[in-house]
């Protein structure tokens, strides 16, 4: 199903003339509505008036994490704050959170995006949602509402948490898709495998997961769990929200709502374009926003972009699973580690679960590399014999993906800590060790 068919299925011609046109409105904005903007502009020597095309982007400043957190809460308004009809803030992992600011146009947008995604995972005003992402500050609560709402379908606002209470909705209200990070659709999984129900018992069909990296192992283990069939959902606070992007049915890759979201891919340390294809950071210009618009955003988010057509139709741009943030990267005796590569190893390994911690420090100056993964119920036993062989298994396995050996610390099934929202799965104690 395709919610808008002439956004979303254009000609690549005709959106990069809509492109054009949207951001040569949006940089009017910026310049004589936001001061920061336009000193910035200033200082790069770039005028509105010097940008004709999409493709003259280039000429633009970046904006960092960095910048939002400067003007906190809201000094990169674009809009005066008597338009500002809501605010969202990201989860903030480190320092001051990001604020953000909408107009009844921004959230308008937000809902359309929204509407796109739920239709391409087959819902419809028949179909129940259960959200559990968050509600309140965090935007995947409330976008995700929006677009339920939207395309008519019955929204559940479950919020995160109450897990028991979540199944119990979920059975008793014939809930069809079940909107959250796939850490918790894994978490419900285990509990409603333990709270013995007969899985017959629930209509879940779709699940739509995102917030998170997630790996295609990942997919497949929560399909398989909950008996869905399992959707990307990638947005960011800064840009949106939920709805940035979504997964259609042929799953080759998460299309990019283009029209509102301008992407590119930018090599992180020299901030040049990778050739077409090519791994690097994504980027986006909010092409139609009015709160808050950001000029080529750089999300520290990795992945690279596919311009063929797909065969649903769409000729929304295709990006490929998040690898991973730029800041997400460990480096271990100076060897790049992503907690996603790990996570594919658990996760093809049959004797654990996937669940998992990584814990980094430095010892006489050398770096530890310590996972702490859960063993299968089957797999677990006092035979130190078979443990150490485990052990060694995973290891072994690791160190011929990311090239380096970690220590393995087996624990029992269910005993590392589950998440609600987004999991924690890294601790780096090098950062207070400096
Ligand atoms: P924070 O940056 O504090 O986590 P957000 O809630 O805005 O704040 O999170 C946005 C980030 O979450 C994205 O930049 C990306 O790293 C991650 N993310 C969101 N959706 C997905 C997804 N579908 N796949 C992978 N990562 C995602
Ligand atoms: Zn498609």
């Amino acid at each position: 199903m395709i919610w808008n068919e002439k956004a979303e299925c254009m000609s690549r011609d005709e959106r990069m003339w809509l492109q054009s046109e949207r951001l040569k409105k949006v940089l009017e904005r910026v310049y004589f509505n936001c001061e920061p903007y336009r000193k910035r502009m200033q200082e790069a020597g770039v005028m509105p008036g010097d940008i004709n095309t999409i493709e003259d982007i280039v000429k633009l400043p970046f904006t960092s994490k960095k910048d939002l957190r400067d003007y906190y809460p809201l000094g990169l308004l674009s809009s005066p704050m008597s338009e500002i009809v809501r605010v969202h803030a990201s989860s903030g992992t480190t320092g001051k959170p990001i604020v953000v600011g909408y107009t009844r146009n921004d959230l308008s947008i937000w809902k359309e995006v929204g509407a796109r995604c739920l239709s391409a995972y087959g819902l419809g005003k028949n179909d129940v949602v259960q959200v559990s992402y968050g509600y309140g500050l965090f935007t995947g609560g409330l976008g995700a509402h929006g677009a339920v709402e939207t395309i008519g379908g019955t929204v559940v606002p479950m919020s995160s948490g109450n897990t028991e209470k979540q199944i119990l909705m979920m059975h008793d209200l014939g809930v069809k898709a079940l909107c959250c990070t796939p850490s918790y659709a894994l978490h419900l999984a285990e509990c409603i495998e333990r709270s013995g129900i007969p899985r017959s018992e629930f209509q879940l069909k779709v699940g739509i997961f995102g917030a998170e990296p997630w790996t295609e192992e990942m997919r497949r283990e929560i399909e398989q769990r909950l008996g869905i069939k399992a959707f990307d959902i990638y947005g960011l606070t800064e840009i949106m929200g939920p709805g940035v992007g979504y997964e259609c049915n042929l799953q080759h890759g998460t299309h990019l709502n283009e029209d509102h979201f301008y992407p590119e891919i930018i090599n992180p340390e020299t901030g040049e374009h990778v050739k077409p294809g090519e791994k690097g950071e994504l980027v986006f210009t909010t092409l139609t926003k009015e709160g808050m618009p950001l000029i080529r955003f750089r999300t520290r988010d990795l992945t690279y972009l596919n311009y063929d057509k797909c065969e649903c139709g769409r000729t929304l741009v295709r990006m490929a699973k998040i690898m991973g943030r730029t800041d997400d990267m460990l480096i271990i005796r100076g060897v790049n580690v992503f907690p996603s590569q790990i996570e594919s190893v658990i996760l093809e390994t049959a004797e654990f679960e996937p669940h998992f911690f990584i814990t980094v420090d430095r010892v006489n100056n050398t770096d530890t590399f310590e996972i702490k993964v859960e063993v299968k119920e089957q797999y677990y036993t006092d035979d130190i014999n078979g443990m150490i062989k485990l052990q060694k298994l995973l290891a072994h396995k690791i160190q011929s993906v990311v090239g380096l050996q970690p220590t393995i610390r087996l624990v029992e099934p269910r005993s590392l800590q589950r998440s609600e929202g987004k999991e924690k799965r890294v601790l780096d104690k090098r950062v207070f060790n400096n």
